[in-house]
């Protein structure tokens, strides 16, 4: 397999998730010859080879597929369109040389360690989970705390249950599917627990999956203790208050053998760190440009590396324009530089790409700090648009034409998220 990566690449794409499979589809079809995907596990898919419940397709495919069903046609596709690709092959570096050549070097379980030459690439290594660590819980350490996505991987690919009497920390989209998953497998789920006043996944996930199963969601409450020696015994569950400190004198016991963690996800960023690239600190992921090109020219990154997704068909979206823009940087293109900064404003927590230019249409993906209903979105004096609710769990996804930005004559447009006025119309 390794003898294909000879000679140099247009474009090497780091993870074979939906991401990574989008962005050399976008490649190829931008005129790319020579694409590469390099993924650390057996297979191209990502995330989605586990998620196997259905709701993956919605917006791109106008079709509700399960994860594998979904990753199964960009599968065909990459296939399709003769693009390498090279599994059980860990990326553990990427260096830039004077020229502009990028080294990556890749970790293969039977050939060892190789570097393979490219002109431009795109980072696509999705995310991993936090855990206990991350958050400090404190208790005893006994087995059965582990996060949700990997308790999804043990019992639909694996096909183990984690443990019979469940509590749910966090109430993230994960933490929401795996406690009807295994309310299905005949587990009991004691609750979800979730420390905000609102919950953390997307609201057909709530319904769906606790309320359709009479799974009680715990707001403003958290898991204060764990218990047991071996395994986890019962858990202490406190409400907080408003700076999310627990109220220990209105705690309760939940006996459970497990708990799972739905407490966040964090982009892997390790290579593009070592890479010298600019990170934002609230995404987590790197700073890009209308392009979705990095601080490190002809470094591009799309995917949950690059921002947390809500739905895998915006995650598509948004690699498929990584890999075309990757693919012109390799074929010679050079694209003037943004010249307008996009800064979050009132009740924005962020916003991706991080500047724009007039010179095309852009798809602003962003979300709000706080819940708030009805509201506006404001974009400098350009446009305003309503919308009916924004929660922090969901992404709010907007276009920006070239012809409105053409009548902006600053370099700093701010976005905020304001109160509906009553009376006015918003376009
Ligand atoms: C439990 C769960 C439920 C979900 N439910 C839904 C849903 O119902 N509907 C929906 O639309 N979306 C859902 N999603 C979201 C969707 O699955 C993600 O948005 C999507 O998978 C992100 O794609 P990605 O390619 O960025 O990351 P991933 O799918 O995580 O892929 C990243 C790939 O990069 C590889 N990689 C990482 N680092 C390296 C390296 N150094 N070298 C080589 N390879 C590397 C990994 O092996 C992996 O294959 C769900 C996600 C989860 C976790």
């Amino acid at each position: 397999m390794l003898d294909r990566m000879e000679g140099k690449y247009d474009v090497v794409v780091v993870g074979g998730g939906p991401a990574g499979m989008g962005a050399a589809l976008g490649a190829r079809d931008s005129g790319a010859e020579r694409v590469l995907i390099l993924d650390r596990e057996p297979e191209a898919g990502g995330i989605l080879w586990q998620c196997i419940h259905s709701g993956f397709g919605l917006h791109y495919f106008r079709e509700e597929l399960t994860g594998p069903e979904y990753a199964e046609r960009f599968f065909e596709k990459v296939i399709d369109y003769e693009v390498d690709l090279v599994t059980n092959s860990y990326v553990s570096g990427i260096s830039v040389d004077s020229d502009g050549t990028k080294s990556v070097r890749v970790m293969n379980e039977e050939h060892g360690m190789d570097t393979v030459n490219t002109k431009s690439v795109v980072l696509s290594m999705g995310c991993r989970e936090r855990t206990r660590g991350s958050i400090r819980i404190p208790g005893t350490r006994p087995s059965g705390v582990l996060p949700a996505g990997l308790a999804q991987k043990i019992v639909n690919l694996k096909g183990y249950l984690p443990g019979k009497r469940i509590a749910i920390l966090g109430s993230g989209d994960i933490g929401l599917i795996m406690a009807r998953r295994l309310t299905l497998e005949g587990c009991k789920v004691a609750g979800v627990f979730e420390i905000m006043p609102y919950s953390n996944g997307l609201t057909r996930n709530v319904v769906q999956c606790l309320e359709d199963f009479g799974i009680p969601l715990h707001l403003s409450t958290t898991v204060a203790y764990i218990h047991g020696l071996d395994r986890v015994e019962k858990i202490t569950v406190a409400p907080v208050s408003k700076d999310l400190k627990p109220d220990m004198s209105r705690a309760w016991d939940v006996k459970c053998d497990t708990l799972l963690l739905s407490i966040g996800l964090i982009p892997e960023n390790e290579l593009s760190l070592s890479l010298g690239i600019q990170m934002d600190v609230v995404t987590g992921g790197p700073r890009v440009s209308s392009t979705l090109e990095t601080s490190m020219p002809g470094v591009f990154a799309s995917g949950n590396v690059l921002h947390v997704h809500d739905l895998v068909d915006f995650v598509t979206r948004e690699s498929l324009l990584a890999g075309q823009f990757a693919g012109e940087w390799a074929q010679g293109v050079r694209r003037p530089a943004d010249n307008i900064r996009l800064v979050p404003g009132d009740n924005v927590r962020y916003c991706v790409p991080h500047s724009l230019s007039p010179e095309r249409e852009h798809t602003i993906y962003m979300r709000c700090k706080e819940a708030m209903m009805p509201c506006r979105i404001r974009v400098g004096n350009l446009m305003e648009r309503k919308l009916r609710f924004v929660v922090p769990a969901e992404m709010i996804i907007f276009k920006i034409k070239p012809d409105l930005l053409d009548k902006f004559h600053g370099d700093t447009l701010r976005i905020d998220i304001l109160p509906a006025e009553k009376g006015k119309r918003h376009d």
